[in-house]
Order: C-alpha cells, then structure tokens, then sequence
C-alpha cells in the first residue's frame, strides 16, 4: 500500500529503510511536523520469521504486523509521505542529497536517515535457507526460549563457544556441529561434539534432522548459526562513508556518519566500540530515533 500525501521532489529528510529503524525516524520527525518522505523496497531482514521475540510489548508479534501498525500510526502525521518504491541511487547535490527512484525520478533532500539493513549469507547448506527463521536461526534472545528443554544443534567451531554459553541454560543437550573447522583448544564447551561436514538439513518430526557427509543422522529441535553479512544497499559506498571492520557503516552516538548531513540507523551502522550491529528491533527503533533527531539538529543548525 502506497501513501502519498506530498507530490512534491523535495523534502526535509529522505528516509530509507522501511524496518523498525526507518519507521521510527518518520514518527520522530513527524511528531516535530518536519517533512520527511521514506522509502521502503519490501526487503526486511527478519521477513522470515513468523513471530519477533524480546521486543518489549509486542513478544510474539508477526514481523509484518509491527510494520503494519507502524504505517497505520504514520498515517496521522502529514507531514509524512511513505513511499514503496526502491531508490536506486544516491548523490551529494546542492548542499543536499538527490535520491534517484527507480520509477526514475528524483528526489532531493536537505538530510539522509540510512536505514537499509544488511543481508544475511548462510553457509551454502541444502535446507538451512527453507529454516532460515524457523528452525534455523543466528539469535538466541529471538528465537532460543521456544526450544525450551529440547536438544539444540550449533553450527560451526568459531561461533560454538558463545553460542553455547548462550543456549546452555535453555537447552536439554547442546550438540556442537564442527562442519569440518577445528574447535578452540582445548575445548570447554559441550561433550557432544560431530566433526564431520553437515550435508543438509531437513525437517522432520516437528524439528530437524542433520545429515552429514558420513555418520548416522543426528534429530535435533532446532540449529543456530552465526550468519556472514553484508550491506543490503549501495549508498554507504556510494556516497564514502566511514565503515566499521564489521562492514557497517561507523557512527557516533547520535547516528551520525562520516558525511554531514548522512545519519544511519538500525542493522546497517553501529558504534566503533561494538564489533557489529546488535542486531535487534528495539534497538534499531532506538537508532532510529536518535538518527532522526539529529538530522532534525541538522536541519535546525542549518537555518530550516
Ligand atoms: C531470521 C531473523 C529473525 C529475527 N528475529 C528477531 C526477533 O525475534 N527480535 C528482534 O529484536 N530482532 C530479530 N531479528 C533482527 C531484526 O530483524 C533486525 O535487527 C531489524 O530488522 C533491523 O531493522 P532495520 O530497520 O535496521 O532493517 P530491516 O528491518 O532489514 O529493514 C531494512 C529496510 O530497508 C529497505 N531498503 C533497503 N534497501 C533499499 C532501497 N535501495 N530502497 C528502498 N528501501 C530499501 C528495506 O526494504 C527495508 O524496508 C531477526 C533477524 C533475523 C535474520
């Protein structure tokens, strides 16, 4: 659903990213009556989750809920435009920005809220991506109470440490899965440990069944992974910003980048102190506040 109360080509701030990060710096600016316009190309990180766990007052609720209820709120503020459409490119322009849309046209604003997110990149295993939110998963604050007293399976030497630490108390038996990498020396982690690579994954009775490349099958209720990641758009690059080692973009503590007017918030940006994103709908919702108030203090210094 498309809503547009401003036909105009310019505005306060371009906002993009449409995820808990993107939603919240539109209802900030639009709680201060600013024009803001932001943009949303339908590709959500957590889109393949059914429920979102740890976010406070909303445990359990649908992803595409959270996102629904937030336009409907949006939707009371007139000065905000919400916009699906993908902008495919982002320049310095007049002391602004120019947004190019991929209907082609432009565009131009006097301040940036980055709010693209990153993509996940799984370990190319048969079945992971089909249980990739289910079943299979890389948090254990979103998905690990749900297998409560159960035997789960961690994927991967580098992550089976903290991932153990982590999973322990919730579950039954942790089963360590090597996938051919060499656990730290010596090991402290959990006894049952399988070297071998891990072939594929496939549901089964209620939860997931591990086949390796030799070795019987393990039958586990659920396998978390520590997933690679990468920016899911261009503009950090495009427009030079300062990254972390992470590959997301650097910040300071009110969401600012290396470029004036450039504010980032959510999964794609976090502080030099953090190793990467604390990848969290609470969190990115905050960074989506202080990102907006600091291109409203943008805006404020720069005489709008
Ligand atoms: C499987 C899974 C389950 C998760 N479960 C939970 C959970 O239970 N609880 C929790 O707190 N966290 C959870 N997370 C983490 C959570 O999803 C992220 O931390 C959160 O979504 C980050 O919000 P964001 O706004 O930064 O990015 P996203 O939610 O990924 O939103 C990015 C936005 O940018 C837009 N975009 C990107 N490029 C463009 C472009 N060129 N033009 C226009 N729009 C663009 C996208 O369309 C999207 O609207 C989960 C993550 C995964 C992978």
């Amino acid at each position: 659903m498309e809503r547009t109360q401003h036909h105009t080509n310019r505005t306060d701030v371009a906002i993009i990213g449409g995820g808990p990060a993107g939603l919240q710096a539109a209802l900030t600016l639009g709680r201060i009556h600013r024009d803001a316009v932001l943009f949303d190309d339908g590709t959500y990180r957590n889109a393949q989750a059914a429920h979102m766990h740890n976010v406070v007052a909303h445990d359990g609720t649908p992803p595409s809920e959270f996102r629904a209820v937030a336009r409907r709120q949006l939707a009371a503020y007139d000065t905000i435009t919400v916009r699906d459409v993908r902008v495919t490119d982002v320049l310095e322009a007049d002391g602004g920005f120019r947004l190019v849309l991929a209907d082609d046209s432009v565009l131009t604003a006097e301040a940036l809220v980055l709010a693209t997110g990153v993509r996940d990149e799984l370990p190319a295993i048969d079945g992971l991506d089909e249980l990739w939110g289910d079943l299979a998963a890389h948090c254990p604050f979103c998905h690990g109470h749900e297998f409560s007293g159960q035997r789960i399976a961690i994927l991967g030497a580098e992550a089976a440490p903290h991932l153990s630490a982590l999973l322990g108390p919730i579950a039954s038996e942790l089963l360590v899965m090597t996938h051919g990498e060499n656990l730290p020396d010596p090991w402290s982690g959990p006894a049952a440990v399988r070297g071998e690579k891990v072939l594929g994954l496939d549901r089964w009775d209620g939860g997931v069944r591990v086949r390796f490349t030799e070795g019987d099958d393990e039958q586990v209720a659920a396998v978390f992974v520590a997933a690679a990641f990468h920016q899911s758009a261009p503009f950090a690059e495009r427009l030079g910003l300062e990254l972390n080692p992470s590959g997301c973009v650097r910040i300071d503590e009110l969401g600012r980048s290396s470029l004036p007017g450039v504010f980032c918030a959510g999964d794609m940006a976090h502080l030099p102190a953090h190793p990467k994103p604390m990848a969290s709908v609470t969190i990115a919702a905050a960074a989506g506040q202080l990102a907006a108030s600091a291109a409203l203090m943008h805006l404020m210094s720069s005489g709008d």
